[in-house]
């Protein structure tokens, strides 16, 4: 008895084929693929008939050159590590107009995707006129000492917002950005925006564009909460064990400091599975899955849980606190924390991981 994460291998190169349909997509993978394990995802996406990969971090982007020589990388953060750069073949964003200046002869056969900086104001250039500078700029190079500008992207940060019009304003700032500088006859071999929220939006690619830059929706969990579950699978679950059933009598207390107190005779079952093993304390404000039924949490641990449940649990049942039936994003949505954050949570070291 041991609490675990399990992934179904097959499901979740059948359910990303299903979220990509005829699009053209980017894996977004960084943070070791959403925490699903940079190779698993590598091969698995490509399985599933994806070509390109985007991450934050060189040593991730060159781990993936390590899994496969073909595919497209593109590495969303800035690196002064040029040399890597090439000998990978990783391409890379262009953060700003002081970084191409300062870089200038470095960057020479270096690949490049131009960033607008947009609402997020997280990275990239400030407009298409700084855009149009660094395009005249590089062209005018000699070819040896010229940056391969092969991309232009954005990202959005309110796609997965409702309610108020920034989405709506980062959108149109980014297609008069980008027409303005189709318009001056520029081509690009990788167009992209979009993130999952968007996608879905959107209902598919935006016209121009050759990929949608994909996360958490390849993943299995909805970026927003109006949409259906049928959208895309969790097929991962994290499941752990019941140690033992305890009765308590009403107004007798369980858990360090008093964390619960019965409000009647109860029956308390003790699990294999805790904040140590990545459980957030908002997610244990809500309910465990055990024989098909909910049940409430009245306590976590380090590494143990208190869930109350009736006459029918023993010791030995099966407790799942995230499958398919009790997902992560159903908690995303009543506040325990984004979908990233209660996957990135979970301990990998503590739970058994297996793959089948
Ligand atoms: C994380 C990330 C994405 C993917 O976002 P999802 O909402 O998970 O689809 C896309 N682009 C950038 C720049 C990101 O950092």
């Amino acid at each position: 008895m041991v609490a675990r994460i399990t992934i179904d291998e097959q499901n979740f190169i059948k359910n990303a084929k299903n979220v990509i349909k005829d699009n053209k997509v980017m894996a977004v993978v960084k943070n070791d693929a959403y925490h699903f394990g940079l190779e698993f995802a590598v091969k698995s996406f490509i399985q599933a008939g994806i070509q390109s990969f985007s991450t934050t971090s060189l040593h991730e982007a060159v781990r993936i050159r390590e899994i496969d020589k073909q595919v497209n990388i593109f590495l969303m953060n800035p690196s002064i590590e040029f040399e890597t750069l090439k000998a990978h073949n990783i391409a890379m964003t262009l953060p700003s107009l002081t970084f191409y200046h300062e870089h200038l002869e470095d960057l020479a056969g270096v690949k490049l995707h131009l960033e607008l900086e947009n609402l997020l104001h997280r990275s990239g250039l400030k407009d298409q006129d700084e855009m149009l500078q660094v395009l005249k700029h590089n062209e005018n190079l000699p070819i040896a000492e010229q940056a391969i500008i092969e991309g232009i992207w954005t990202h959005f940060g309110y796609a997965d917002e409702f309610g108020g019009d920034e989405y709506e304003t980062e959108r149109q700032a980014w297609i008069d950005c980008l027409s303005f500088i189709l318009d001056h006859g520029y081509a690009f071999k990788f167009i992209h925006a979009q993130n999952s929220a968007s996608y879905v939006r959107e209902d598919g690619l935006f016209n121009q564009h050759t990929h949608a830059r994909l996360g958490i929706i390849l993943y299995g969990s909805r970026p927003y909460s109006t949409l259906p579950t049928t959208l895309t699978e969790q097929n991962f679950t994290v499941t752990a064990n019941v140690i033992q059933v305890r009765p308590i009598k009403k107004g007798e207390t369980c858990g360090y400091s008093f964390q619960y107190t019965a409000d009647k005779d109860c029956n308390i079952a003790v699990v294999d599975i805790g904040y140590g093993d990545g459980i957030l304390k908002t997610r244990a404000k809500h309910d465990a899955l055990i024989n098909q039924k909910r049940y409430p949490i009245r306590g976590l641990m380090m590494s143990h849980m208190f869930v109350e449940v009736d006459d029918t649990i023993q010791s030995g049942d099966q407790v799942v606190m995230y499958s398919n039936d009790i997902r992560i994003d159903e908690f995303t949505f009543k506040g325990v924390g984004a979908n990233s954050e209660q996957i990135s949570a979970l301990n990998h070291h503590s739970l058994i991981k297996e793959i089948r």
